[in-house]
């Protein structure tokens, strides 16, 4: 055999979707991130993804289901749990004690939250005084056009929804940020530091109702809030309201061949692995697909994975279906579905590219999570890696092994361990994306396309 034959059977080496898939499915990618981006679009918050993904669950047959429902093979059912975080299954033909093929994703993304008591004036101009959500570097949400989303929960047990600035006929939110002329000081400052958290105050008027009184301004935008949503001040106490990036997901490149949207952590693994499951028909197996909620701030609280609504529903779908709850989970299997650093050459000093998630290289399987010596990782079992290959293999899915930057450069954890913990084998698997958690971050078509074949693969086989 010669040197050249010996390296191709002996040696792996990563390839591009590219080169090795040779555009072949590139058409059906371009569809399918159409379809992504009008999801992107319509859903900003955790609450506004559960309603797209009710509508187009229940497009494709899908009911809801409450707690203490029967269940019988073939159904097709959704629990929403509190519209922030929803759990849909498809009973199979088999068993259910064989177990059941989970996917989760979370549907919340870094952004701007608005305090309780957040409406002053000062200056001439109001603002919302805010909390932050998520990891964000706080220099790059000002000088930023905003759109606000949200309810008010009102104590006569009405909410009234929010949605202003994705209309093009809607105003904005902005952040103010320092001129050059005067941010000398400010621009010695580390980035961590140049803004400050008390310092993210939203604009949201500069008219008073009358000209003579103090907080004549701030009275002028609660009279606009009245009349448009029937609030007064004391609202805003049982209020969840956020701002977030006003654009929208367009293409990028003269080629088209990336988006950038707010949001892709992890609407980007939510969206294939919600139509993956929508597309899947007459399935072997037991399948359900987890859109969480507060995995940006640790999955704490009902809606996140820590809580003990998915061990609920898998109780009350084994027992009904005559199974043994603990057989099930021990026999069923997980994609923790998130993201992955990108590589990127403007920044090589915490990659290590061997290791690195690379554009366009496909979907990523992240075997570790975590920080310094693996710290806080689920570690999925290599014999669980092993058959995934296989079954990856089947429908030629183009698929990279990646972890998140170089050894004690930071790290990062995902919702894996929230499940695995229930003795459920999980890997975490997701798109590799560019400026995670900007305001505006950008992924790879054929990357996205590729998340959802191994979705499909992995529900199918
Ligand atoms: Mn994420
Ligand atoms: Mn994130």
């Amino acid at each position: 055999m010669n040197t050249q034959k010996l390296s191709d059977k002996l040696t792996y080496s990563k390839k591009s979707v590219y080169e090795r898939d040779g555009k072949k499915n590139l058409a059906l990618a371009m569809e399918y991130a159409e379809k992504y981006k009008s999801y992107l679009d319509a859903g900003k918050t955790e609450r506004e993804c559960v309603k797209i993904s009710i509508a187009l669950a229940e497009a494709a047959g899908y009911t809801e289901y409450k707690l203490g429902d029967d269940i019988k093979k073939g159904e097709k059912k959704y629990y929403n749990n509190r519209g922030k975080n929803l759990l849909l299954f498809s009973i199979g033909k088999e068993h259910i004690n064989n177990g059941i093929r989970i996917t989760a994703a979370h549907i919340d993304s870094p952004r701007i939250d608005l305090k309780q008591c957040p409406l002053y004036e000062e200056g001439g101009m109001a603002f919302f005084k805010t909390h932050y959500y998520g990891g964000i570097r706080k220099y790059q949400w000002v000088a930023t056009p905003l759109s606000l989303h949200g309810v008010f929960a009102k104590a006569d047990g009405s909410v009234v929804e929010v949605n202003i600035g994705e209309d093009d006929n809607d105003p904005l939110f902005y952040i103010n940020d320092l001129l050059p002329h005067l941010g000398h000081k400010q621009g010695k400052d580390p980035l961590d530091d140049a803004i400050k958290g008390e310092q993210l105050n939203i604009l949201v008027g500069s008219e008073p109702y009358t000209d003579e009184e103090e907080n004549s301004i701030k009275l002028n935008v609660l009279k606009l809030l009245n009349e448009k949503y029937g609030i007064t001040e004391d609202d805003f106490l049982s209020a969840e309201l956020s701002a977030v990036p006003a654009a929208k997901a367009r293409d990028i490149g003269f080629d088209r061949s990336m988006i950038g949207a707010y949001g892709h952590d992890d609407r980007v693994c939510a969206y294939p692995a919600l139509t993956a499951l929508l597309d899947m028909k007459d399935s072997e197996h037991t399948a359900m697909c987890i859109l969480a909620d507060k995995e940006e701030t640790g999955s704490d609280g009902p809606s996140g994975m820590q809580s003990q609504i998915m061990i609920d529903l898998i109780n009350e779908i084994s027992s009904k279906l005559g199974g043994n709850p603990a057989l099930v989970r021990a026999n069923s299997k997980c994609l923790s579905a998130d993201v992955s650093a990108a590589y990127d050459p403007n920044f090589p000093d915490v990659f290590e590219k061997k290791n690195a998630a690379m554009l366009s290289c496909g979907v990523v399987f992240t075997k570790f999570t975590g920080s310094r010596g693996k710290s806080g990782t689920n570690d999925a079992n290599a014999e669980f890696i092993g058959w995934l290959r296989g079954l990856l293999a089947n429908d030629g899915v183009i698929w990279q092994a990646a972890e998140l930057g170089k050894v004690d450069c930071g790290g990062g954890g995902t919702v894996a361990k929230y499940i695995s913990s229930h003795n459920i084998d999980t890997i975490d698997l997701g798109v590799p994306v560019i400026s995670m958690h900007a305001p505006y971050e950008v992924i790879s078509k054929a990357d996205l396309y590729e998340a959802y074949r191994a979705m499909l693969a992995f529900y199918k086989y």
